[in-house]
């Protein structure tokens, strides 16, 4: 009998067995939702894992979008936005940006590639559960989907104001967003933990 304790208010849950695909655990106590069994195996999982991560990359390098008011013209990248927050006297913001939609999401990505490729014996059991549990702590501050609204918001206002051009960047992050999103889902923190118990398994 396996146990998980419920995020939201600690109640200890003894789990099946084997959670089935697509069931859903719920905290009994809390009615808190907890996580959802994919069906997803190793091959695809690691799919959305390094898909997502080369989408994050190209949103890195190229320019997110161009600014075009009153003849004066500026584009700017993922990493500029960050850069001219510090020098703007924001570096407390500059930071927590580029934590929460760079480094945070390349870090959780690049672990996850790790770990999976642990279950291809390219890594060994301990690797895995280290990464496992940095995945474990990373998770809840895996926050692509949060800024992906607050660009839409934003841009809903400076539409009047400008001109904007969508970059290359810009269709990255978004199509990085959704990748991510279904990524997390996929790498849920009881299904992390079931890899690496396989990983053990295997090994031993
Ligand atoms: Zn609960």
């Amino acid at each position: 009998m396996e146990r998980i304790a419920c995020r939201h208010c600690d109640n200890l849950i003894e789990l099946p067995k084997r959670v089935q695909p697509k069931q859903q655990v719920y905290c009994p106590r809390c009615h808190s939702f907890l996580f959802e069994q994919h069906r997803f195996g190793t091959q695809q999982s690691l799919a959305y894992s390094i898909s997502a991560l080369i989408l994050l990359l190209i949103a890195i390098w190229f320019p997110f979008l161009t600014l075009d008011a009153s003849g004066q013209t500026r584009t700017i990248s993922l990493s500029e936005a960050s850069l001219d927050l510090y020098l703007q006297g924001f570096w407390f913001l500059a930071i927590l940006v580029l934590m929460f939609i760079i480094v945070v999401p390349v870090l959780y990505l690049s672990l996850l590639t790790v770990l999976l490729m642990a279950r291809k014996r390219v890594f060994s059991y301990r690797v895995a559960v280290r990464c496992a549990k940095a995945l474990s702590y990373m998770t809840p501050w895996a926050m692509a989907d949060v800024f992906i609204v607050g660009v839409l918001v934003a841009l809903i206002k400076v539409i009047e104001l400008a001109d904007i051009i969508l970059g290359t960047s810009f269709w990255a992050y978004m199509a990085f967003a959704i990748m991510f999103v279904i990524t997390t889902q996929i790498a849920n923190c009881y299904q992390l933990w079931t890899w690496v118990e396989e990983i053990k398994l295997r090994d031993s």
